[in-house]
């Protein structure tokens, strides 16, 4: 007998029954053991003081009244009585229920199940049982079924199933884990999460099963990162230091602390023999470009060129001229984007392959095909959080064994980070230079937009410039860039005396780039935009960001425009226009004028929207856990990191007998092979 057997071995599966079980993805026994209910129905009985407004509930009591009946319409009924529960008298309605009238006699013993309207200390009735229940079971598992089959049976099959096999269940689970976390064996945990007789089994279980899911994922995580750093063995780059240290020295300002420690850890990477493969996190404005530099420098010191890709032209021309400034003579920077044709073009791919370009910065069409390098040793990415690990993957695999460093200026959540970025080693710059003025965030309902006008006006008449984003409308385009069009007539017509601009994606790279050049030079005061210009750009003179219909964004993505000004001398400020229905919504808007901070931001963000819409894309490269909840089970999280790492990296998980079933799960899992992990 084996948990591979097919599900008509297990008692009371027929062949009919087999395909509809198959048609729910349970083929094997094993699958229909792993077939876990998606909630539970509580009956445990419940002090009716507790119970909040409309929450469901089961009590049991006394009935206190003769049942009154009530028809209305042909066939529609409504029945209700008085019932004692403990020292509370309450109402209990039962509709389209007639026959009850006869079968409730008084003083009887019921116990009902139903939806507790506080208000009128009713409960309106979806189950009703003669008697008591207090000794049944509490809880109730329910699972998600298709076609003929029924919850019922489905339990049925487990249990079934449950008693067949029970004796083939193997942990997976190292024993030491086991012992020292005190955590059920899955034989246990399995039967407790499919017929728990309380809550408290059910936590045990739970328990178990978020640190299994937690571990084997990060297991996986981890022995690839060590596999990856032993085998494509990388090129301990030789420089000196204190050749590096005089250019740190030379730049118009000190590092931070943060800037230092991140600084200090790239370094190391890149002269270890392994490959750097790291993750470096920093708010808007906290200087990571900066720390990028000093990386590229160091791997010029020892001979290698490198690259810097971004996603879109604008910013690549923007990193252009920071790096140029930043290297003055010492390094040669150069730009290649698909906007770069003919001669020029040529010059720069001919001056690559002979090693003259010391940096490339462009798009990431940058390490394709016809693009080569003399000597590729350092790619650095910017905004990475758009590829997902398959996509980190290939950029590892091109040029030659090249470190890498992705940088994103989106504060991931810590638990995110790990579970996402798993395999990588993880940076954060998490204070901003000094002498900073924070950002005065204020929130305004539309209503109030004349007035809002009439302070960006008042900045616009002191020499400043404003940026003013538009409503996205995520499921298109089209709209996003009327929205655009349209506030930007309406605010040509409004500053009369002043240079209106318009910005959206459907503009070419051409265009885009001349009214980025055109705000840039101070020559357009006021940016209507798109999203578009979320990503980097950098004008100092813009002290205003008006965020219009600011409910629509997430809070990461609030923050992100945010960080559009703030890059001067001058105050900033950003002010949301939003008139949210939701209390979530009301709440995001308050959190955004009281902090600045963006690593708070995005934990807020992550509890208020949840994993899956964290990265609002289909490519968030986040793995899907079964019992386990990223958010709420996070210091599992990190616990099963940990056990994992060391795990992983001792000898005796490569060599002894007892971990041969992990050792064969990493195969499974491709892990070996560089298959595509998530
Ligand atoms: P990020 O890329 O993280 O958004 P940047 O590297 O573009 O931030 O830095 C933002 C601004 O802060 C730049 O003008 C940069 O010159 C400046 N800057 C960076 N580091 C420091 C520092 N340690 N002290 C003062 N200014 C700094
Ligand atoms: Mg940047």
């Amino acid at each position: 007998m084996s948990l591979h057997d097919k599900v008509v071995a297990v008692k009371g599966i027929g062949e009919e029954t087999a395909l509809q079980l198959n048609e729910m993805g349970i083929v094997t026994v094993n699958d229909l053991l792993y077939y876990l209910p998606y909630r539970y129905e509580d009956y445990a009985m419940k002090d009716l003081a507790e119970v909040k407004h409309e929450e469901r509930v089961t009590v049991e009591g006394r009935v206190h009244s003769l049942p009154l009946l009530q028809y209305y319409g042909k066939k529609k009924s409504r029945l209700t009585f008085r019932m004692l529960v403990d020292r509370y008298l309450i109402n209990v309605v039962c509709f389209n229920r007639p026959y009850y009238k006869e079968k409730l006699n008084m003083n009887e013993v019921v116990t009902v199940t139903g939806k507790w309207d506080q208000h009128r200390q009713t409960i309106s009735v979806t189950e009703l049982h003669f008697g008591s229940l207090a000794k049944q079971r509490e809880i109730e598992p329910v699972y998600s079924v298709k076609g003929k089959i029924t919850v019922k049976q489905l339990r049925r099959y487990v249990s079934h199933a449950l008693e067949q096999y029970e004796s083939s269940i193997q942990d997976p689970l190292p024993e030491g884990l086991l012992l020292r976390y005190k955590l059920w064996s899955s034989r246990e945990a399995l039967r407790a999460l499919h017929f728990p007789s309380g809550q408290e089994e059910l936590k045990q279980a739970r328990r178990r099963f978020v640190y299994e899911e937690f571990f084997f994922f990060q297991l996986k995580m981890q022995a690839l990162r060590k596999i990856e750093r032993e085998q494509s063995a990388g090129v301990a780059k030789v420089f000196s230091e204190s050749v590096l240290h005089e250019f740190v020295q030379s730049l118009p300002f000190p590092l931070t602390g943060a800037q230092q420690r991140v600084v200090s850890e790239i370094v190391s990477d890149l002269k270890s023999p392994y490959r750097m493969n790291r993750l470096l996190q920093g708010d808007v404005g906290s200087g990571k470009t900066v720390v990028a530099a000093i990386g590229l420098y160091a791997a010029k010191l020892a001979g290698y060129q490198g690259a810097l890709m971004v996603p879109t032209e604008i910013l690549a021309e923007q990193h252009f001229h920071s790096l140029r400034e930043l290297f003055q003579d010492a390094l040669q920077v150069q730009l290649l984007t698909s906007s770069i044709k003919g001669t020029k073009r040529r010059e720069v791919l001919s001056q690559l392959a002979s090693g003259e370009i010391d940096v490339l910065v462009g798009t990431h069409a940058l390490i394709q095909d016809e693009v080569s390098f003399a000597r590729l040793g350092f790619v650095i990415t910017d905004e990475q959080h758009r590829f997902g690990v398959a996509q980190r993957r290939v950029l590892r695999e091109k040029g030659e064994q090249p470190d890498v460093l992705f940088m994103t200026a989106t504060p991931i959540p810590r638990t995110l980070a790990i579970t996402a970025f798993g395999e990588m080693d993880v940076s954060v710059i998490d204070e901003m230079p000094a002498g900073r003025k924070v950002i005065e965030t204020y929130w305004a309902k539309h209503d109030m937009f004349e007035r809002v006008l009439a302070f960006v006006e008042k900045e616009l008449v002191k020499g400043r410039q404003a940026y003013v984003i538009c409503p996205l409308i995520e499921e298109s385009e089209k709209l996003d860039v009327q929205n655009a069009i349209d506030l930007h007539s309406m605010l040509t017509y409004h500053f009369q005396t002043f240079q209106v601009g318009l910005m959206h994606g459907r503009l070419s790279a051409q265009e885009k780039e001349a009214v980025m050049q055109a705000f840039s030079q101070n020559e357009v005061q006021v940016l209507v935009s798109t999203t578009v210009v979320e990503v980097g750009v950098n004008v100092p003179n813009a002290t205003v960001m008006v965020i219009y219909d600011a409910e629509r964004f997430g809070l990461s993505q609030l923050h992100q425009l945010r960080g559009r000004v703030g890059r001067g001398s001058e105050q900033s400020y950003c002010i949301l226009i939003a008139d949210p229905k939701s209390e979530v919504g009301k709440e995001r808007m308050r959190i955004m004028t009281e902090t600045n901070d963006g690593f708070v931001l995005s934990e807020k963000d992550l509890e208020l929207r949840g994993p899956g819409d964290f990265f609002g894309s289909k490519q968030s490269g986040l793995p899907e856990f079964k019992v386990a909840d990223m958010v709420h089970d996070y210091r599992v999280l990190e616990i099963a990191r940990t056990d994992a790492t060391l795990l992983v990296n001792s000898r005796a998980f490569w060599e002894e007998p007892q971990y041969e079933r992990l050792r064969k799960n990493l195969e499974e899992a491709g892990v070996f092979q560089g298959e595509k992990l998530d």
